[in-house]
């Protein structure tokens, strides 16, 4: 088949022969009409290997929160290149960066650093555990907190707190328990003294950017301090996107515990856990075991003292702008999907959001499974037909390299769009998605 995306069939077909799936990453698999092949990228933009042109508002699935290959980023990493990849030993950044973490981050005491965000995820539960003398962990229903055995269960997308993959260990998650986020009865029925942690995105993004309700996270904050239990934020997408100091700052509450990725490395691989002295010293003590070879390699340490530096240098200008776009995007989808005669409800906070196929407006976890995911994929296809690239799931970002000119070509893209799908609808005897 000859179309626009020709390179990226037979680069696909290629891949599949070799790399699993054809794919790095399960969630690159699901885009349609073929998982794109990427060239470059560069501000707000990205070029796939057909030369077509897109406005990117996937960006990576999070981290160019200043865009595509930032210049001083670009810049701190190509001087750190120079004079050392990798030392696996101390180094003068590593102390900068994690200065620059505690200043930022509300509940930042201290911090270690590992690659990603799933193994922050599991240090701060040993932390926790550590800290507590306790073993339970409570998750929340459609909450994400990477793809590690123990909390791969009520994820998003899934009813129930069955297990996300095959494979995995039904033991890791035995001390785990689901509860349904917004609901402070179900929280204080579970939340008895044998809870080392209770932890949540405090936006919840991956599941459909939905809200906490007003004094839930308050109370949540009140419950786990009365209990004894450490409250953790996975602020890996939220953290440096809502607001220098992540959610915790913009919602004004403080967790025990916070873990950072994504937008702190710019798109190299660096996570974070920060916190309370008195738990991380559970680190410090050595009590706790953290390691990992690549843990604060000066090449992602150089990315993300910049990413850093630029963000609270310019925090003002950059947040309001960030605001802007994103706000800009979540109006531009909504008004053009409905002028189309589409049912796209759109929830969005500053420079995150995320879009649904749906009549109704999208508010809990039951909501998102009642929303059509499949005609939302189709949507995202016709998007990247009109040069517009979104995660075909419905997260939607926007970086401080996005303009009001790239908006105002999104919203002619979109109608496009929004229209030819709106007409396809039309001209079939079956009502609901199209597949
Ligand atoms: N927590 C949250 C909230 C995330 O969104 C993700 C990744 N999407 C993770 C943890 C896992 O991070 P990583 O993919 O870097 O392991």
């Amino acid at each position: 088949m000859t179309d626009r995306y020709t390179g990226s069939r037979a680069q696909h077909q290629r891949s599949a022969r070799s790399l699993a799936g054809g794919v790095a990453t399960a969630f690159r698999a699901p885009q349609l009409p073929v998982p794109i092949s990427f060239a470059r990228g560069t501000g707000s933009r990205l070029w796939d290997v057909d030369r077509n042109e897109y406005l990117d508002y996937a960006l990576a699935f999070g981290p160019m929160l200043l865009g595509h290959s930032p210049q001083a980023v670009v810049e701190a990493v190509r001087r750190q290149l120079e004079i050392g990849i990798g030392y696996g030993a101390s180094h003068t950044a590593e102390a900068e960066l994690a200065e620059t973490i505690c200043r930022m981050v509300p509940c930042a005491e201290r911090c270690i650093f590992s690659s990603t965000g799933s193994e922050a995820v599991h240090a701060a539960l040993r932390i926790a555990r550590a800290g507590t003398g306790r073993n339970r962990v409570i998750k929340f229903q459609g909450h994400f907190h990477g793809w590690l055995d123990p909390l791969s269960v009520g994820v998003p997308g899934r009813e129930d707190a069955s297990a996300a993959s095959a494979g995995q260990d039904p033991h890791a998650s035995i001390a785990v328990t689901v509860c349904p986020w917004n609901d402070l009865a179900a929280l204080r029925a579970e939340l008895r003294d044998d809870v080392a942690a209770v932890i949540m995105e405090p936006l919840a993004v991956n599941g459909g950017c939905l809200f906490p309700s007003p004094g839930y996270l308050e109370e949540v904050r009140q419950l786990t301090t009365a209990a004894g239990t450490v409250l953790i934020f996975d602020e890996v997408i939220t953290g440096f996107r809502l607001a220098p100091g992540g959610a915790q700052e913009r919602l004004r509450v403080t967790p025990d515990l916070v873990i950072l990725a994504k937008a702190l490395g710019s798109g190299f691989p660096i996570s974070a856990v920060a916190g309370r002295a008195d738990l991380m010293d559970e680190v410090a003590s050595g009590r706790v075991r953290h390691a990992g070879t690549l843990n604060a390699n000066p090449i992602s340490v150089a990315a993300s003292l910049a990413t850093l530096t630029e963000l609270e240098r310019d925090a003002a200008v950059i947040y309001a702008h960030l605001e802007a776009m994103g706000n800009g995007l979540a109006t531009i989808l909504r008004e053009e999907c409905s002028s189309a005669g589409l049912p796209v409800s759109v929830n969005q906070l500053g420079a995150m959001g995320h879009a649904f196929w749906s009549e109704d407006p999208v508010n809990d976890h039951p909501a998102t499974l009642r929303a059509d995911r499949e005609a939302y994929r189709h949507l995202a296809a016709a998007l990247l037909d009109e040069g517009v690239h979104v995660i075909p799931r419905g997260l939607l970002y926007v970086s401080a390299a996005h303009t009001e000119a790239d908006l105002a070509e999104t919203r002619e893209a979109v109608r496009r769009a929004a229209r030819g799908v709106g007409a396809s609808l039309e001209a079939r005897t079956t009502v609901g998605a199209p597949r």
